[in-house]
């Protein structure tokens, strides 16, 4: 393998995080995703192409409008960043059979756009949840999905995460009288059992509530030391929702990657 595929790849991947940028942005606000450019979010002026450019046009700018020159959300580039990032691991795990890569690239890219979403705005759309779990079926139905062999188990496994997480908030429900687990959640863990099947289920809800606590307590000692918001607040914030969907795709990459 020659390192400027690594580096087409990786190009590939910066262009991808700039359209889950798009995504990420205007889905949750019911905006034209496609047939409209690219504007800046405080001054609203159109951007220029070379204001565009993944990765490139943030650093030239040095995070700035090119206009307004109010800072630029650290998101941007991070999710360009990131996108590439994962697409690149993806490919040199997986570069042997190109249907392979292309499913768990779909993967990756509705996983990062789900969780950013889901952070910023608390809940998981159907339009991004729903089709994972049709793809997931369509992948190992090919026969070319490395954790899933065939149509069933992964069909099967897609019924078994909704009833999991199901099951899970009734639990919760129980203790707490609180849902903790959002309609999204559930569809996002149909996705993750078509792709990964219910063996994976074990590893992907230990993995994300491992990484979920911590990043609990980094979230609230980094609100205690900035006194951002007082603490009773931020309390009441995280005991009413907390977003499920990062840790969830987390967890599914960690078991993709090390299982
Ligand atoms: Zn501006």
């Amino acid at each position: 393998m020659s390192y400027y595929l690594f580096i087409f790849v990786f190009i590939i991947g910066l262009c991808l995080g700039s359209f889950l940028n798009v995504l990420i942005h205007r889905l949750p606000k019911g905006e034209k995703v496609f047939l409209d450019r690219s504007k800046c979010p405080h001054c609203g002026t159109y951007l220029k192409w070379y204001h565009n450019i993944p990765l490139l046009s943030f650093i030239l700018l040095r995070g700035r409008c090119a206009f307004c020159h109010q800072k630029i959300s650290l998101i941007y580039p991070a999710v360009e960043l990131l996108t590439a990032t994962l697409l690149l691991l993806v490919y040199l795990k997986f570069y042997y059979h190109l249907t392979t890569f292309i499913f768990l690239a779909i993967y990756l890219l509705f996983g990062i756009t789900i969780s950013f979403i889901d952070l910023k705005t608390k809940e998981i759309p159907d339009i991004l949840s729903l089709p994972l779990f049709f793809l997931g079926i369509l992948f190992s139905s090919l026969g070319h999905n490395p954790k899933v062999p065939g149509f069933e188990l992964s069909f099967i496994s897609g019924l078994a995460g909704i009833g999991l997480l199901f099951l899970i908030n009734e639990v919760y429900y129980f203790l707490t009288k609180r849902d903790g687990i959002g309609m999204g959640d559930l569809k996002l863990m149909a996705g993750i059992g078509s792709y990964f099947s219910y063996y994976s289920f074990y590893y992907v809800l230990l993995y994300g509530s491992i990484i979920g606590v911590v990043s609990y307590f980094i979230h609230r000692i980094y609100q205690k030391m900035m006194k951002k918001e007082k603490v009773e607040e931020a309390e009441e914030l995280l005991k009413t929702e907390i977003p499920f969907g990062p840790f969830l795709f987390i967890g599914s990459l960690l078991y993709l990657f090390f299982h």
